[in-house]
């Protein structure tokens, strides 16, 4: 047995000479530098005592060197734990407390404050900067040969944990065959080839960066441009040299904003990907517009990898997330009863495929619940199949309001706001409220010097939304709350307003 994951990667390998990665300071990876460097990864971990099946937990900035120590981690047959940058000390301790990794490595200037969890949880402490840190030096002196340790499709090559925004975050595990299947997959749906270059501005703690841009590109032999972080002036500076860019919505209304973006701007691209948060429908439409492409937009998570996708022929249906990838089937089912929903009616999506995860890390009851007993995974999101198979997301099931015993779906009056003169975005989110349980509240962007009114926009739903729909507050304010991935954190907006409709009672309104 090799090792199916890097194996998989060696065999689609270009030219040894054929460029990886090119970096912001000019150097640039070559195929022979990603695997002799990961080699090199890989030697200083099993010196550092990681065995097979152990934990390799890692926060730190992102950077080729940490890339090379994912690819390291799984070369020694180990389980490559990447923490969000943002995490704050005491939520590490939680996931190291969770998951006993053999290694932690951290940021050198984080190293004072997290060492006492490190040796709490029974890990070993390094260190990995930008060109620096303990792990560097180890790997410097380590030999760029490594014997590949043997791990089989279904051995875990990662475990995420989940955002958390319902309580405490889970550690997804994935399989070898989890990425491997999903990467494979991707790269023929997208057309990806060795001439790719893919503009890389996401996190690599997530799904998204990480496996999703990462290992597409790896298995179509292509290369990336690795930026730090997204930011506009980098874009454009290297987007004359890109073919494709992946992004969270929030890069393509950022773009949308700057004079810069122009046909001429995106001349050398042929695709651009987005996922992770839903994209409006008029951001869809606006970028067609200004560049001449039609953003392709797919639908996948932590636990799952990649469902769906728009299709790369064909129409790439703005506000949908396209279909369900190859070898992966979706369904919508009653969230109740389970039975599966026909075309066009919104329920539950629930999928099954080679790239749902193993299930939760050391939580074996929390897997029960979200499996059914056919395997399909049940995801949490609500949405319909349209009768020509595109799948539509309607909102997170948490997200539901029920309202005087009336199921609302936020998306469908988010829609009715968005279209309104002077709005660029809403979020529509159930406050607790006296009489119906919850009361259907809305919190709203405005264009800058847009005249938009609380008042006038209750007043215009009126005419078309159901009165149970209707908000029974509106709320206009600069900007919505946004993690690193672009989602909106309702659950910050529904703590912010949780009082609203008591507070009107006791006034008297
Ligand atoms: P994460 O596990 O952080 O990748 O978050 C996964 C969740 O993001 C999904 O369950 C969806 O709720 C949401 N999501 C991902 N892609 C899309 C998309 N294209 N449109 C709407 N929601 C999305």
């Amino acid at each position: 047995m090799g090792n199916h994951l890097f194996d998989l990667i060696k065999a689609r390998m270009p030219a040894p000479t054929a460029p990886f990665a090119f970096l912001d300071d000019g150097r640039a990876y070559s195929y022979a530098d990603m695997v002799a460097v990961s080699a090199r990864f890989a030697n200083a971990l099993v010196a550092l005592g990681v065995k097979p099946g152990d934990r390799v937990a890692v926060q730190v900035e992102k950077s080729i060197e940490a890339l090379m120590l994912y690819l390291g981690t799984v070369r020694a047959g180990a389980i490559f734990l990447p923490l969000n940058t943002a995490y704050t000390p005491a939520e590490i301790e939680y996931f190291l407390g969770d998951a006993e990794p053999s290694v932690f490595v951290c940021d050198p200037a984080k190293a004072e404050a997290l060492k006492p969890f490190a040796e709490k949880a029974g890990a070993k402490l390094e260190t990995l900067g930008v060109g620096a840190g303990s792990l560097l030096d180890k790997v410097n002196a380590a030999s760029a040969e490594f014997a590949d340790v043997a791990r089989g499709a279904d051995d875990l090559a990662a475990i995420l944990y989940t955002s958390g925004t319902t309580g405490r975050s889970k550690g997804a595990m994935l399989s070898h065959d989890n990425l491997a299947s999903n990467a494979l997959s991707l790269v023929d749906y997208w057309r990806f080839t060795k001439g790719d270059v893919l503009l890389h501005a996401l996190p690599i703690f997530h799904t998204h960066g990480l496996f999703v841009a990462t290992n597409t590109i790896l298995l179509a032999g292509a290369s990336m441009i690795l930026l730090p972080k997204f930011d506009p002036e980098q874009v454009f500076k290297y987007l004359p040299k890109a073919t494709s860019m992946m992004g969270v919505p929030t890069f393509y209304v950022r773009l949308l904003q700057d004079q810069r973006l122009s046909k001429e701007a995106v001349k050398h691209m042929r695709l651009f990907v987005s996922g992770s948060a839903p994209l409006l429908a008029e951001t869809h439409r606006e970028w067609r517009e200004r560049t001449g492409h039609a953003i392709l937009e797919r639908y996948g998570m932590t636990e799952t990898n990649m469902n769906t996708s728009n299709p790369y022929d064909g129409d790439r249906v703005a506000g949908t997330v396209g279909f369900p990838l190859p070898g992966v089937s979706a369904r919508v089912t009653d969230p109740e009863s389970g039975k599966e929903l026909a075309r066009d009616e919104i329920g539950m999506i629930e999928v099954k495929g080679p790239n749902v995860f193993k299930g939760y890390w050391r939580n074996p009851e929390k897997t029960k619940a979200e499996f059914r007993a056919d395997g399909f995974f049940i995801t949490g999101d609500l949405g319909k199949i349209d009768p020509a198979g595109y799948v539509h997301i309607v909102g997170r099931g948490k997200d539901l309001i029920i309202t005087g015993g009336y199921n609302v779906y936020p998306k469908e009056v988010e829609a009715e706001i968005d279209e309104m003169p002077g709005v660029i975005e809403s979020a529509v989110i159930g406050c607790p409220h006296p009489d119906f349980g919850e009361g259907v509240t809305a919190v709203v962007v405005a264009k800058p010097g847009a005249e938009v009114s609380a008042a006038g926009i209750a007043k215009a739903l009126e005419q078309r939304l159901a009165k149970f729909k209707q908000p029974k507050q509106v709320f206009v304010v600069a900007d919505l709350p946004r993690n690193t991935m672009g989602k909106v954190q309702k659950n910050l907006l529904r703590e912010q307003y949780k009082d609203i409709y008591a507070k009107q009672l006791k006034a008297g309104g």
